[in-house]
């Protein structure tokens, strides 16, 4: 994923909905990250800092939390956290494994003044 698309719907977001809520600074945005996302939480912020000046979002601090990989192997049906770079069912060593989560990339909420 290209972070910068990405920080800029962020920023989108925060926009929108300050400008739905008479908003006039957003303080802090709450994101959830899949670990299995791809996207990297550094260049997020940089990336938010750059695009937020001027805006309503400018300065705003991205609280980013991390969501664990969590999978359902289709062999023997156990279901739990997976390191992403060992992916395997630690109950059987099967490979055929289902994400349940940790793609998610999305905002969960705003501080606001
Ligand atoms: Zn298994």
């Amino acid at each position: 994923m290209h972070e910068l698309a990405i920080t800029q719907s962020i920023l989108d977001i925060a926009e929108n909905a300050a400008r739905e809520h008479g908003v006039k600074k957003v303080r802090e945005v709450r994101i959830k990250i899949g670990d299995y996302s791809g996207v990297v939480p550094q260049c997020i912020q940089y990336y938010f800092d750059l695009i937020s000046k001027g805006t309503v979002a400018e300065g705003a601090k991205l609280k980013m939390e991390k969501l664990p990989i969590l999978m359902r192997c289709e062999e023997c049906g156990w279901q739990g956290e997976v390191d992403k770079h060992h992916i395997e069912c630690p109950a059987c060593g099967g490979i055929r494994l289902r994400l349940l989560q940790g793609r998610e990339f999305y905002v969960e909420s705003l501080e606001v003044d």
